[in-house]
């Protein structure tokens, strides 16, 4: 149910944190996985850890950034040219500013938009043919707990990530004709590079997101690898628009 081989699946983002655990769970399932990000250094070092992960598989990292439509586009026509096939997209670059919401400036909305939001637009509409054309495909889209709470030093991030719950069920069910499924995964707080500022920036937020998380930890990249290859496989084909809490039981917890 979780075989991925002679799959390709590509994971913006997937060079560190979040994307790189996912991206190493698609791999040991025998995918493709074709690494995405704007920095080739942190790019090499991440498909090097997908060969060792599974020594069959051959990973290609590309220097993409995702909010620029054209790089979207040639982003998918590489992976074509060299994998043959696109079955896998998961958008899950994203960034945050944190600040109260009357000190942002209108570039830096615009740019978490782009980053967070317009990405996963522009992503999943150059992978929509080749999916179609190879039958079907999956794509998981990477929302947050701010896809549900209110987060006061985060506004355009959580009006981002509630926009990708909304996208998900929309593409879910215009392309569910298509035998493409399109779900969203929602991490609780993740030790990534993404949330060590916050930790500094914040006094007290380490220890307050350990007593908030009922397993008591903060999550780690690899908690992202099972999801990923249960919403990459055919194990999901009857899943589709779903958004699914992965936190350590934050969410459930009033
Ligand atoms: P990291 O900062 O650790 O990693 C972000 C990744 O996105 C990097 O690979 C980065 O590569 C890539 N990226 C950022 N901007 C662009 C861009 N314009 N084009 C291409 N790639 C880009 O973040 P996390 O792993 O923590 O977060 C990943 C996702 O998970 C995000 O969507 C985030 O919102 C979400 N998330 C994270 C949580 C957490 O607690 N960490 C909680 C909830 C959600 P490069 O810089 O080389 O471009």
């Amino acid at each position: 149910m979780a075989d991925l081989r002679g799959k390709v699946a590509v994971v913006t983002g997937g060079s560190r944190g979040v994307g790189k655990g996912a991206a190493e769970g698609l791999a040991e399932a025998g995918a493709t996985v074709v690494v995405v990000g704007r920095n080739a250094e942190k790019n090499a070092a991440a498909t090097a850890a997908l060969r060792a992960a599974n020594t069959q598989a051959q990973p290609l990292a590309l220097e993409v950034d995702v909010t620029q439509e054209a790089a979207c586009i040639g982003m998918v026509q590489t992976t074509l040219e060299r994998c043959e096939r696109l079955d896998i997209l998961i958008n899950n670059a994203g960034t945050n500013i944190r600040k109260p919401p009357q000190d942002y400036s209108l570039d830096e909305w615009r740019m978490l938009i782009d980053t967070n939001l317009t990405s996963a637009f522009l992503c999943s509409k150059a992978a929509y043919a080749p999916m179609v054309k190879g039958g079907g495909g999956k794509i998981i889209n990477i929302g947050s707990m701010t896809s549900i709470f209110g987060a006061s030093f985060a506004a355009p991030y959580s009006a981002t990530k509630g926009g990708i719950v909304q996208f998900t069920k929309a593409l879910a069910t215009a392309w569910a004709k298509d035998n493409i499924q399109v779900n969203a995964v929602l991490p609780g707080w993740i030790d990534t590079d993404l949330t060590k500022q916050a930790r500094k920036d914040v006094a007290g937020l380490a220890e307050r997101v350990v007593a908030r998380t009922p397993v008591g930890r903060w999550g780690r990249p690899d908690d992202f690898a099972g999801i990923a290859v249960f919403l990459a496989s055919r194990s999901s084909d009857f899943l589709t628009g779903t958004s699914i809490p992965v936190d350590g039981g934050y969410s459930s917890q009033a």
